[in-house]
């Protein structure tokens, strides 16, 4: 893959702006990369293990002369981002950024770019319960989704270089409107991270009365629940804040089926756990077969053991 932008300031040092390092460095899609980091110790460890090309004291000193911006921290952190290197922004340049929710970084963010400067979101559909500098691999945006989110007026040709360097990391693309990302998100992702850190604080508190039994005794579901609930807690505070709307409608429709098949339990009612989980097995198997997830034991976690 060819250079896609000459210089690609990432902001926010995390797993994702860690990965899209490695990731560009992997297809050689970027002249030079350039970082920001709020901490000190952050840009120290970026400096250590030379995650960046250079590693800048501010955000407005990485994101000047850049040809592309990426905001990598929190969404509740974008707007202050946003504000500070505003000034700064080269024409012609390109800001897009990574944060789960769409709607509200868009009205945090817009307003702090110039004219004659590309504001294109985006969130790639990737990550791991980890995260600060050291957590990156390129190889987390392969084959995964990153939805492109135009705004009005969006460049074409901007977009479709944007799209090209997301390509270029290993990803599949699709563009989406941001209220739609945010109601599809709620579903995929922030309501399933709600219920599994609902989950572990439940048996947490079980924990209490048996002791250890819920870690020594956890079977796999519980295990991926937990996996789930080790995710950074200021990331998905900021999710919540700032998905409200989209997770409550999907967390009233969650309680809905939830009430639904309590009722089937309590009254035997067999048939009614039957059908609905075979409906939920064959949604497994449409995954699958899309290419988003595998069909090994334990998701692969567990290599078959050799006779
Ligand atoms: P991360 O590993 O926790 O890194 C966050 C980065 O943002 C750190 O460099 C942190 O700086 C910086 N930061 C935090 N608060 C800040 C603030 N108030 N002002 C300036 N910088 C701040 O996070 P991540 O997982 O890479 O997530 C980054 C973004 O990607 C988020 O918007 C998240 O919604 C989105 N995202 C995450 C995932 C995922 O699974 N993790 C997947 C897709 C998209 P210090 O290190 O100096 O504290």
């Amino acid at each position: 893959m060819a250079l896609v932008y000459n210089r690609v300031a990432l902001i926010g040092l995390g797993l994702i702006a860690s990965s899209m390092c490695h990731a560009m460095r992997r297809a050689g899609l970027a002249g030079e990369i350039v970082g920001y980091a709020r901490s000190e110790e952050t840009r120290e460890i970026a400096r250590e293990i030379g995650l960046c090309d250079v590693v800048c004291e501010s955000a407005a000193e990485a994101a000047k002369d850049a040809d592309l911006v990426v905001l990598c921290v929190p969404v509740g952190a974008m707007e202050s981002v946003a504000q500070e290197i505003g000034p700064v922004l080269k024409k012609g340049a390109t800001v897009s950024d990574v944060g789960s929710v769409k709607r509200t970084v868009i009205d945090a963010v817009a307003p702090h770019i110039p004219q004659g400067v590309h504001f294109i979101p985006a969130h790639p559909l990737a990550g791991t319960e980890h995260s600060g500098p050291r957590s990156g691999f390129a190889e987390l945006f392969d084959n995964r989704y990153t939805i492109i989110v135009p705004v009005a007026g969006s460049d074409p040709a901007a977009v479709a270089r944007l799209e090209m360097f997301w390509r270029g990391m290993g990803a599949l693309t699709d563009e989406m409107d941001a209220d739609h990302h945010d109601l599809v998100l709620a579903v995929t992702s922030h309501t399933p991270h709600l219920i599994a850190y609902t989950m572990v604080g439940v048996a947490d508190d079980l924990g209490r009365v048996t002791d250890s039994e819920v870690i020594k005794y956890s079977a796999a579901g519980f295990r991926d629940f937990t996996r789930i609930a080790a995710s950074d807690p200021v990331m998905w505070r900021d999710v919540f804040l700032n998905n409200k709307e989209a997770t409550l409608e999907i967390l009233g429709r969650f309680t809905e089926e939830l009430f639904a098949l309590q009722r089937a339990i309590r009254q035997g009612d067999g048939d009614h756990l039957h059908d609905y989980f075979t409906r939920t097995r064959s949604i497994r198997r449409g995954i699958i077969e899309a290419g988003q997830d595998t069909d090994a034991p334990d998701f692969g976690r567990v290599k078959p053991r050799k006779e």
